[in-house]
């Protein structure tokens, strides 16, 4: 196989452990649905879940059709996808044929889906989606009662599977009363099903934030997305977990991904020369530069130009210059042993130094979860111990 100017290794020693690290906070007596959406977060959605099942996920949650599709591709029979956003009015049919479990956020795709259900002869599993205050997505309570009904009518055709809404923000402690607010939404609509006696198999309203800071929220499901992956939502998450596990600092997720390039090419630029496009960097004395194969069209973000390191031989090698299309220039003067070809880290772990996503991704305004996401899909993934 030819090879491509950069890889990936995900740990699935480091997935087992955030994963267990979900688990033992959110209890035995909830299903955890791993989120993969966006490729599993830039991750892999076909490495990823099959890590995942590995780790003994049997849900997964995806955003799209089109994203479930490809967890279909490489998932074991014995789990199962739930689609939480996009799914055409021409895909309903193939998503009933696969047991896809898709969300419902409003009235008339209720009759929709039983007459294809009807034709098919087989039964659609769905969640309905409730507006609780987040204003993206979710049927309204005007709507509810009405798609309870509907949906008691067509038993034979339509699976309540779950009941469903997102928090807008549960990472951070300020919106706590945004927060507060949807939960009691969330639960008038859980009322109505019981004075109906149409409880659904599932309750699930938390995410990663909204699962580690409100227990009260979890209900029989959750649906975690960046925490698996090794990140915490947010500096207030974490610290609300120091706080509840008394401890001053922790280690407890391990993120998964190393993402790896090679020295393509090295030269000396002699002092007063400028590197790369434009005058963004004049080298100030002689300088040893090495030549990386890949730039922003690879998911290298062009705001690390004159910022930010990658590491050679375990040592900090700077940007030098803008991030090209798919080259960039670092300055190895420090590194007199770098030689062509010699392994470079972007992202992970080499020898006694580390450049963590977080850190990588401050520094330029970016949050994780859209540098993680923008990781081509080309990139190979491969799996590590
Ligand atoms: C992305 C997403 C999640 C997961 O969010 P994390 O903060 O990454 O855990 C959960 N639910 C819905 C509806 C989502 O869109």
């Amino acid at each position: 196989m030819v090879r491509h100017s950069s890889r990936i290794e995900l740990s699935q020693k480091a997935l087992t452990s955030n994963i267990n690290f979900v688990r033992k906070k959110i209890g035995p007596k909830v299903r955890l649905s791993s989120v993969v959406k966006a490729n599993a977060y830039g991750h892999g959605i076909d490495p990823f879940v099959t890590m995942a099942e590995k780790a003994g996920v049997r849900h997964f949650s995806v955003a799209s059709a089109h994203e479930a599709n490809e967890v279909m591709a490489c998932k074991n029979s014995s789990s199962s996808v739930m689609i939480m956003g996009i799914l055409y009015d021409v895909d309903i049919a193939w998503a009933i044929e696969n047991e896809i479990e898709f969300y419902i956020f409003n009235y008339d795709r209720l009759p929709k889906v039983k007459n294809i259900a009807k034709a098919l002869g087989k039964k659609a599993i769905i969640h309905l989606e409730v507006e609780t205050g987040a204003n993206r997505t979710g049927l309204p309570k005007e709507d509810f009662g009405k798609a309870l009904t509907f949906i008691k009518r067509n038993r034979s055709l339509i699976q309540f599977e779950g009941l469903c809404s997102h928090l807008g923000g549960a990472e951070s402690d300020s919106n706590k009363f945004k927060v507060d607010q949807q939960h009691k939404r969330f639960k008038d609509f859980i009322k109505l099903c019981k004075s109906r006696k149409m409880l659904p198999n599932y309750i699930h309203l938390a995410s990663s934030a909204g699962s580690l800071v409100y227990p009260q929220m979890r209900y029989n499901m959750v649906r975690a997305g960046v925490i698996q992956y090794g990140f915490w939502p947010s500096p207030d998450v974490y610290y609300h977990h120091l706080d509840e596990t008394n401890k001053s600092s922790d280690r407890a997720l391990k993120r998964i991904i190393t993402w790896k390039t090679d020295i393509m090419d090295l030269r000396d630029v002699p002092r007063g020369e400028f590197i790369g496009y434009g005058t963004a960097y004049q080298a100030q004395q002689d300088m040893r530069i090495a030549v990386m194969p890949l730039g922003y069209s690879n998911g290298y973000p062009r705001a690390q130009s004159n910022r930010g390191h990658v590491l050679i031989h375990g040592k900090k090698a700077p940007i030098t210059g803008l991030i090209n299309m798919n080259v960039f220039m670092v300055d190895v003067s420090n590194i007199p042993d770098a030689e062509l070809g010699d392994e470079v880290v972007l992202v992970g772990r080499q020898k006694n130094s580390v450049i963590r996503v977080s850190s990588f991704t401050e520094s330029v305004n970016l949050l994780n979860n859209e540098m993680l996401s923008r990781l081509p899909s080309a990139i190979p993934r491969t799996v590590v111990r």
